[in-house]
């Protein structure tokens, strides 16, 4: 499997998977791809129907990361995806274990509008959020590749909740990495700064900046931009546009497809267009989690549409309604109830432009610039736009008042508790529904890490899984530093010796 960027740089030269799992944005500032979608063959989807979570994960990967030798690579999932880790599952009791043990679990809600429609948990693991899914696997391909080169990683990072407690929870205790997450200080929910502060964990720096979030993810900016100090304290990142973090989350649209179909017959001699198709709706910011689904279909899943909802930050509804791409200003970018989804401007978006384009560097180049320098590009009177539907693509987007009914009404009828960033996704999957096809909402997070706009909708207390009990009375471990890229760089330096 060779990589490539998606403006064309280096065209001749080859990188394999482990060439760029350290590295973030190829050199011409593009993102990384597979030279060619791999495939998958009825044959292949009829044994992996039955397989593990891990099992399964081992088969879609070993397509993507064919330089890491077949056993250890198996190793290193298995060591992943196992239940003690996704323990946080719905449901007490008997019920329980076996939920957990299947990482992923397809919790059905009813039948609308004659499509079967449920929820895939991708969010109980440590962080209780679908970071984890991705971010968990990243630890342990980091500490594998570092023990086989002797090197160090010192993973720099800005958060506002999620992300930064997905990294920490990937890394805690593993050799060779360490991580510095800034936070602005005093500005996250209670739950959200008690999950990362209470890490005691060695290799891990929470480092509370007087500021906002924005100026948090400036200081990174500016220590990324200090090239001989990024190479002389082995600085690294995890953020979105990550390639493993997209491939590994390429694994569940594969488990979600399966256990929505459980009941329909097919095997290896049913011809790949005669499966049933599956519609998958996805909470989304930055493209990321999406942008794995687009992947699976790729590679010949049978996937009816890929349902984009945002919440009130709608660049990306914008374009799959009009083709037109306009990145937001900070001033423009509202504070939402569902805050993972607030972004500006979708980094993981030009994968999926690349493939639109027909795999054509030069043209995704000429669009970029123009997202730098006026703020987008509008693909509406080309014809590229209209070919946006063989892609499966359409989009809603969802508003606080929507999001309250929403969550208030899978309540009331299903006696269910989903958060804000699921309840966007709900509320979108519904105006997709088409008789007989399932439609699978991914799950992105569970409700307890929002439980302020709960308690709003339902006037009641957010689930909290056992594990979280008496969180916020932990001891916490943090660092508070002024708004000053020198400062921690200094703190870096003091210690990474
Ligand atoms: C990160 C996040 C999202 C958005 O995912 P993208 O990959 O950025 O599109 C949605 N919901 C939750 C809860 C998240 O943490």
């Amino acid at each position: 499997m060779n990589y490539i960027s998606t403006r064309g740089a280096g065209a001749g030269e080859r990188h394999t998977f482990s060439d760029i799992l350290l590295g973030g944005l190829a050199k011409d500032g593009g993102l990384y791809l597979p030279s060619e979608y791999p495939r998958v063959s009825a044959d292949e989807l009829a044994r992996w129907r039955t397989l593990s979570y891990a099992d399964l994960a081992f088969e879609v990967l070993r397509k993507f990361c064919d330089d890491i030798p077949e056993d250890e690579l198996h190793a290193l999932v298995r060591r992943t995806y196992r239940a003690d880790v996704y323990a946080n599952a719905r449901g007490g009791d008997a019920a329980h274990a076996g939920r957990a043990a299947e990482i992923t679990p397809l919790h059905a809600l009813g039948v609308e509008n004659g499509a079967p429609l449920s929820l895939l948990e991708l969010s109980n693991g440590p962080t209780l959020a679908f970071k984890d899914m991705a971010m968990q696997l990243l630890g342990n391909l980091f500490e594998y590749t570092l023990a086989k080169t002797g090197q160090h990683l010192n993973i720099l990072g800005a958060t506002s909740g999620d992300t930064g407690s997905a990294a920490e929870y990937a890394m805690r205790g593993k050799h060779g990495v360490r991580v510095f997450m800034l936070s602005p200080n005093r500005k996250m929910s209670a739950f959200q700064t008690a999950q990362m502060y209470s890490l005691q964990d060695e290799n891990i720096f929470n480092l509370a900046v007087e500021g906002v979030f924005d100026d948090a993810q400036d200081i990174v900016k500016a220590v990324s931009n200090d090239h001989a100090f990024k190479a002389r304290y082995a600085i690294g990142t995890v953020n979105s546009i990550n390639w493993a973090r997209v491939v590994a989350q390429v694994v569940y649209y594969f488990r979600g497809y399966f256990a929505a179909t459980r009941e329909q017959h097919v095997d290896a001699s049913t011809a790949l267009a005669d499966w049933p198709k599956v519609s998958f709706t996805v909470p989304s910011g930055n493209f990321g989690n999406v942008c794995a689904g687009h992947i699976a279909r790729m590679m010949g899943l049978p996937i009816h549409r890929l349902v984009v909802a945002t919440n009130e930050n709608d660049v990306l509804d914008e374009f799959f309604r009009t083709g037109v791409y306009r990145v937001r200003g900070a001033a423009e970018t509202f504070h939402t109830t569902s805050p993972s989804m607030d972004i500006s401007k979708a980094s993981n978006f030009e994968r999926f432009i690349y493939d639109l384009l027909g795999r054509d560097p030069a043209r995704v180049r000429a669009l970029f610039h123009d997202v730098e320098t006026q703020g987008g590009f509008d693909l509406a009177k080309s014809g590229d736009f209209a070919r946006v539907a063989q892609f499966g693509f359409v989009s809603g987007r969802s508003t606080h008042a929507v999001r309250i009914s929403t969550i208030r009404d899978i309540w009331d009828r299903y006696a269910t508790m989903i958060d804000t960033h699921t309840a966007d996704g709900v509320s979108v999957a519904r105006q997709y529904l088409e008789p007989g096809i399932p439609m699978v909402v991914l799950e992105t997070a569970q409700p307890i890490k929002f439980g302020e706009t709960i308690r709003e909708a339902l006037d009641r207390e957010a689930v909290r899984p056992p594990a979280f009990e008496g969180l916020e009375a932990l001891p916490q471990r943090f660092e508070v530093l002024p708004a000053d890229a020198q400062r921690v760089k200094d703190y870096i330096v003091a210690h990474t010796a």
